[in-house]
């Protein structure tokens, strides 16, 4: 997809701190971190937010799951992390390209909104 950020970033074209990689995703470090870990998972085929690629590839989108539970794991937040995806305008969805954020490393705010 021309002119997407995430593209790009996959693509290695602008650089980024990789925490995984395989053929369908790819995880790195948000360059404006809100907690002390704070990983973007991102699938490599251009979707647009959830919805999209939930609709389109439910396999992958449940692949991505698991590997949020590995991520979580390999970057030792075993006391628990949060998921978010942001879908749209209301959510203030940034990047058109969708992407889970893992949040954790400390103890995360009550309010999620
Ligand atoms: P959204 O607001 O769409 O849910 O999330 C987009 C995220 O991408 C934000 O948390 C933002 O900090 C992150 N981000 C934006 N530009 C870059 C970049 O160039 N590199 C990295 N690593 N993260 C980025
Ligand atoms: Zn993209």
């Amino acid at each position: 997809m021309d002119n997407c950020l995430f593209c790009k970033i996959i693509e290695g074209k602008i650089p980024s701190a990789k925490v995984y990689e395989d053929d369908k995703v790819y995880a790195f470090r948000d360059i404006n971190p809100q907690a002390p870990v704070h990983v973007l998972l991102v699938p490599k085929k251009h979707y647009a937010n959830v919805c999209e690629c939930a609709r389109e590839d439910a396999d992958l989108a449940g692949y991505m799951l698991k590997k949020c539970a590995d991520i979580a794991e390999s970057e030792g937040l075993k006391n628990g992390f949060r998921l978010i995806t942001n879908n749209g305008p209301d959510a203030c969805q940034s990047v058109q390209h969708m992407h889970l954020h893992i949040l954790g490393g400390e103890q995360l705010a009550d309010r999620m909104g």
